[in-house]
């Protein structure tokens, strides 16, 4: 799965105008998860990252490369204890997962993709309200005065994160990216559209939608991403043409 690589080395690069604050997983250190989502009532409200008109971005990469080599947390910008008002923010997560056999199982790989599409949306940290707007690559975030006062901060919610990413069981390395840099996040709005497109391709041909190019409303993000074009026609699914 190298689909998403040239996205990863991008983002990468954009990182690199500011200071990034690196922080190795620490199981122990995790941020305690609800089962649910929680609703925090505006009037408990601490802080509001991505909303009220700043920017906001979020997108998930997967890749069978070595780019990520570590379970870590990196931190661009201000740490949630240290913001005062509204803020940009962009949460971006990066999985190194062992092969996901799309070339003999593409069931196998169709399951994985749905299984990490399923821990992005159902982390809920306590006092820490995630609202996701997959249609626009955006998420915005409510945090309790509660948890402000319990010391919450992006080390361990992004630990938090990588603890679930690793209950599946192909994922091997996860880095979670926090921006609240209003700049950063501003240039990565391309990337996380980028991403999008990506990931609904490969949701549909693994889904087994039909192989033909010439009626297809996907050809230009085949044409435009390595490897897509080889996975779908090299591998159609049994029975479906
Ligand atoms: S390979 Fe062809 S048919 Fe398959 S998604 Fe891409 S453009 Fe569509």
């Amino acid at each position: 799965m190298k689909l998403y690589d040239n996205i990863i080395d991008a983002t990468m690069e954009a990182l690199k105008e500011a200071p990034v604050n690196k922080v190795p997983y620490a199981p122990g250190n995790a941020w305690k998860c609800l089962s649910d989502s929680e609703f925090i009532m505006q009037r408990d409200a601490g802080l509001e990252l991505g909303g009220a008109g700043e920017p906001s971005v979020n997108y998930t990469m997967v890749t069978t490369s070595d780019r990520i080599t570590e379970d870590e947390v990196l931190i661009v910008g201000k740490d949630i204890p240290a913001i005062t008002g509204s803020t940009a923010f962009a949460r971006i997560v990066m999985l190194k997962t062992s092969d996901l056999g799309e070339d003999q199982d593409q069931e196998k790989a169709f399951q994985t993709i749905r299984n990490l599409e399923f821990v992005r949306y159902h982390v809920f940290p306590e006092g820490y309200m995630v609202r996701v707007s997959s249609q626009s690559n955006q998420e915005q975030v409510r945090i309790s005065t509660e948890a402000l006062r319990k010391k919450i901060d992006f080390s361990k919610v992004g630990s938090a994160y990588i603890s679930k990413y690793k209950e599946v069981s192909q994922v091997e390395k996860v880095r979670v990216i926090f921006i609240t840099d209003k700049k950063i996040v501003e240039s990565l709005r391309g990337n996380a559209d980028k991403v999008d497109k990506i990931t609904r391709t490969l949701t549909h041909i693994l889904d087994g939608m039909p192989t033909d190019c010439g009626h297809c409303s996907m050809k230009a993000v085949c044409d435009e991403v390595e490897g897509m074009k080889e996975l779908h026609l090299g591998k159609k699914k049994p029975g479906k043409e």
